[in-house]
């Protein structure tokens, strides 16, 4: 499970609440705590933490728990909701085929996603091709042929040529427009003038569908400047995750790019090919504090708010499913 010790705190917060017999100011406020230890060992900043759980503390005492729900599974429900808000909107992914434009600095984890989305299209019955744009570097060019092989997908590249924008237009000659064709760009050790100007030359002819950028998560809460200022540059639709499987700050990199206006789409997992995981919030925070089909769950106590005699039905429900 990714981000298992954040998950587990935030569990066992969530059993604190289901085991008290009533919720008081004192059980509030070792619930706040709770939550604070949690995020902030998970490297989430801490000016989110406090915000966060400012708004658990006014909402939990200001808010009046819906007919049919118990104050217990209220406060779950506003724990549930400020961790699911600070983590972006759930973005559909378009499976059918598509142009994407890769980006990143060097070391992230980009040539390795290349492959992941390679194979997560080759999955889904969509042939792929991999177009290795990446002109300054010949290793990086020879990893991502290995990485084709390994997938069994279709790629292009031309060692002698070193404008990026001319391997992409002979890519797309190439194939056809029912194949997702992934082109993996140059990296650089920082975001600067050539990087971007590269990248822009190469979307011109590109006409990408997705420009999503490979970060590693390694980075915490710095993932989100980083975020920002290629978005900021060069209009990203998304965002691929790496490397969440090896990184305590992981909860860290998830929130303070979730704020940076591009959607994390993917988490890289692994460094295998087949390590890379959608990454959809609402989906996510559910399996982060081991609830379930969460969403149905709260549709259901909607539903229930309206009804005489809820109270039980719902009681029944949270204590029967949680
Ligand atoms: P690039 O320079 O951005 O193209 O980075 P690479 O794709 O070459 O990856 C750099 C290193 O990170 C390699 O050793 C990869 O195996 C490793 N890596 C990439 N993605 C992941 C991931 O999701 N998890 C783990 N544990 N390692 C990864």
């Amino acid at each position: 499970m990714v981000l298992d010790s954040l998950g587990k705190s935030l569990r066992g917060v969530l059993q604190k609440i289901a085991r008290s017999s009533s919720i008081d100011e004192q059980l509030l406020n070792e619930v706040v705590r709770d939550i604070q230890r949690a995020l902030l060992q998970a490297a989430v900043n801490v000016q989110l933490t406090l915000e966060l759980t400012r708004k658990v503390r006014t909402r939990a005492t200001q808010e009046k728990t819906p007919a049919g729900a118990s104050v217990r599974d209220f406060l779950i429900r506003i724990i549930y909701e400020e961790i699911r808000g600070i983590l972006g909107k759930d973005r559909p992914f378009d499976t059918r085929p598509r142009k994407i434009l890769l980006a990143g600095l060097f070391g992230q984890g980009k040539t390795t996603a290349a492959g992941k989305l390679a194979r997560f299209y080759q999955k889904k019955g969509v042939r792929a091709a991999l177009v290795a744009a990446d002109v300054h570097r010949p290793a990086a060019i020879d990893q991502l042929e290995q990485l084709s092989k390994r997938v069994g997908c279709d790629f292009y590249a031309d060692r002698g040529e070193r404008r990026a924008e001319v391997i992409v237009a002979e890519a797309l000659r190439r194939f056809p427009a029912h194949s997702t064709i992934i082109v993996d760009t140059a990296g650089r050790s920082g975001i600067d003038h050539e990087l971007i100007a590269e990248l822009k030359r190469v979307r011109e002819v590109f006409q990408p569908d997705e420009t999503l950028l490979v970060l590693d998560a390694a980075m915490g809460q710095t993932a989100g400047r980083s975020a920002q200022a290629f978005h900021e540059a060069v209009g990203l639709t998304g965002v691929i995750l790496t490397k969440i499987d090896g990184s305590a700050k992981g909860g860290g990199a998830l929130s303070a790019v979730a704020v940076s206006g591009a959607p994390i789409l993917f988490l890289g997992t692994g460094e295998h090919v087949d390590e890379l995981e959608r990454f959809e919030p609402t989906r996510f925070v559910s399996r982060l504090l081991g609830m379930g089909d969460i969403q149905t769950l709260l549709e259901r106590i909607d539903e229930l708010s309206d009804k005489e005699g809820a109270q039980n039905a719902a009681e029944h429900l949270m204590s029967g499913r949680l």
